[in-house]
């Protein structure tokens, strides 16, 4: 319940802290920036089962991959102040969200491998 709870406030409140962080003049308009970021869930649509709790996505969907998420912190980093850095910020973001959820997972289970909750990491 905890886990639930932290997980969507990190997803949909505390980016309302970032977007202030980032530009608290325009801080409403980056939150629904930062919100529409949440698209890159989209990807869950391709996996079979769509939804299944206990599962880290980290590393098992394709837009939530080692391939992309890298991309994203570099966007996050060296991207001009722009919207594209808010959205590169964001997609960090939900994949460090994503991660502690994981990570989370991982602590309660006893005899799990940690390569085995991230999957391909
Ligand atoms: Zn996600």
């Amino acid at each position: 319940m905890l886990q639930t709870v932290v997980h969507y406030f990190l997803h949909f409140i505390f980016i309302g802290v970032i977007a202030y962080w980032y530009d608290r003049k325009n801080w409403k308009k980056g939150w629904l920036i930062l919100l529409a970021t949440m698209l890159v869930d989209v990807d869950h649509i391709v996996a079979d089962p769509m939804f299944m709790a206990d599962r880290c996505g980290i590393g098992f969907h394709p837009l939530h991959s080692e391939y992309v998420i890298p991309f994203y912190f570099l966007g996050a980093i060296f991207l001009r102040r722009s919207v594209l850095k808010l959205v590169a910020i964001g997609l960090a973001f939900h994949m460090i969200t994503d991660s502690i959820d994981c990570f989370w997972m991982y602590a309660k289970c006893a005899d799990c491998k940690l390569s085995a909750v991230f999957n391909s990491f």
